[in-house]
């Protein structure tokens, strides 16, 4: 390894955070993880508590910080539907003030910057899979639009700060993502079906379950944006991470109920507004750029999960919404 770096990790309490704080403190780096904890909770990062290159701060990112870092990843943002529709003005505040705060500590600190974009930036797509190229079809005014519409604003405002400022930027548009600590009670579909199979729940697809979505194991997602940040600095534009393996809603209820070994009926809900059809991401770019591609299928990435939700005290989880 080169010289220790000083990285700041927002966000990095939560799913797909906590990840990333193992594999740096893993690397040696010196890591600062900074959460206000709305969608997590310290026993994710518990672990790691007493390690020397391990620091974890409860702030939020809406707040300006005053730290010296080498290097940033933003992921301070509640991701999961139910989560960012509870507060839909603080999450478009944590999205662009969030932005801004991050740019400004990397720009007095000549740090390189990554932002955790989104799939969710292209809309309900006519364009299928999606390349970075496309511009999306988003509605503005929807439930959803708050996540939508402040990543997209958060991704402007990291390619102005790159023209204007000469700050070290990069964007990562990170598709479905799922894995051991995704909060059981965020109301992600993944989460939703192996809670659901596990206690003997109906099994809630929304709408008639042919929509599609694309998933993307953990441990593969977090090796793409690590990469991403290790790419050479004219490596500013959008990135998307993802498995292109898609699947429709109805396919994944039916391999969670097969994986879990599950009596559970699978039931129809309704579909909530502005639910996507499709998704799957177009990844030559990060094939080309990165040389990465993700290497574990649904089927094992699902039986990993299963098994750590499992292995999990529900009860110690607090749903951070109602909406789950
Ligand atoms: P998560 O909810 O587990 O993690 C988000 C973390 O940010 C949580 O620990 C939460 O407490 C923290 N947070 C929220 N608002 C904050 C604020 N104002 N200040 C400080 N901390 C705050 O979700 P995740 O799946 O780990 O997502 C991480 C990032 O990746 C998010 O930015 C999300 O938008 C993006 N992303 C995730 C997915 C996915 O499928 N998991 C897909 C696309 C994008
Ligand atoms: N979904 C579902 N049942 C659930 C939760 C979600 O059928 O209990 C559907 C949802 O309508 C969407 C897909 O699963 O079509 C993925 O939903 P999720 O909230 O995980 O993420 P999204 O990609 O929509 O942000």
């Amino acid at each position: 390894m080169g010289e220790i770096k000083r990285i700041l990790v927002t966000g990095g309490a939560g799913f797909l955070g906590s990840h990333l704080c193992e594999r740096l403190v893993e690397q040696g780096q010196d890591v600062i993880c900074l959460d206000n904890f709305f969608t997590s909770q310290k026993s994710n990062v518990d672990h790691l508590l007493d390690c020397h290159n391990f620091e974890l701060i409860r702030h939020d990112v809406t707040l300006p910080i005053w730290l010296e870092v080498d290097e940033i990843y933003n992921l301070a943002c509640p991701a999961a539907p139910g989560h960012y529709q509870y507060n839909p003005i603080k999450t478009m505040k944590t999205s662009v003030v969030g932005a801004i705060n991050v740019l400004g500590l990397a720009k007095r600190c000549r740090a390189k910057v990554l932002q955790a974009s989104t799939s969710e930036i292209y809309g309900d797509p006519e364009v299928h899979p999606q390349p970075e190229s496309y511009r999306g079809s988003v509605n503005t005014l929807g439930p959803r639009a708050c996540y939508d519409e402040g990543k997209r604003a958060s991704e402007t405002l990291f390619m102005d700060y790159r023209r204007q400022n000469k700050v070290n930027t990069r964007i990562v548009r990170i598709f479905n993502t799922y894995g051991p600590r995704m909060h059981p009670f965020d109301g992600r579909v993944i989460s939703n079906f192996i809670r659901q199979a596990l206690h003997g729940e109906d099994i809630t697809i929304f709408g008639d379950g042919s929509q599609t979505r694309s998933f993307c194991f953990r441990d593969d997602l977090v090796e793409g944006i690590m990469r991403l940040m290790a790419a050479p600095d004219d490596a500013g534009e959008p990135v998307n991470i993802g498995n292109p393996g898609e699947f429709t809603i109805r396919q994944l209820a039916e391999l969670t109920i097969e994986l879990t070994g599950s009596s559970s009926k699978l039931i129809q809900r309704e579909l909530p507004e502005d639910d996507p059809k499709q998704r799957q991401p177009d990844i030559t770019l990060a094939k080309s750029l990165l040389g990465w591609e993700p290497t574990v299928p649904l089927r094992e990435g699902l039986a990993k999960t299963i098994e750590w939700f499992r292995s999990i005290d529900m009860s110690h989880y607090r749903p951070p919404t109602p909406n789950y």
